[in-house]
């Protein structure tokens, strides 16, 4: 699994992303279709499809990666609060079926609407 897969192209670097933070297990990419300024995605370097499938291992390193893109982020667009979103399963609105935590920044007054997915 994984030839067919956008995320894991992009890990590879056969699909260009615009990448804010990269480690050993994670990269975190700007989204391509934003909810808000700011938004972007962390993913596994690793292709799992959901959540369910990540091992219970890398969710500390998950966190950690979310947390530091989440510190840059808001700084980068005076971001207000945030929200973390993880759709898992078509049923959701997952669309991309490789796992990734949302990071859409906040405003008070902004209009997002985080059910249109
Ligand atoms: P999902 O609905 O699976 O939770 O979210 C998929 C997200 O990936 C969407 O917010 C969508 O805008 C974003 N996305 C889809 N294709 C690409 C792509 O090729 N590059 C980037 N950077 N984001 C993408
Ligand atoms: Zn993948």
């Amino acid at each position: 699994m994984g030839d067919d897969c956008i995320f894991c192209k992009i890990v590879k670097g056969e699909l260009p992303s615009k990448k804010i933070l990269e480690n050993e297990g994670f990269i975190v990419i700007m989204d391509a279709n934003p909810k808000s300024k700011g938004h972007c995605l962390v993913v596994p370097k690793v292709h799992y499809e959901t959540f369910l499938d990540m091992p219970a291992e890398k969710y500390e390193s998950f966190l950690r990666t979310a947390r530091m893109a989440v510190v840059i982020i808001l700084k980068e667009v005076r971001g207000e609060g945030f929200n973390f979103l993880l759709n898992n399963y078509g049923a959701a609105g997952q669309d991309v079926p490789h796992v990734h935590m949302h990071i859409i920044p906040r405003k008070r007054s902004d209009k997002v609407k985080l059910w249109d997915f």
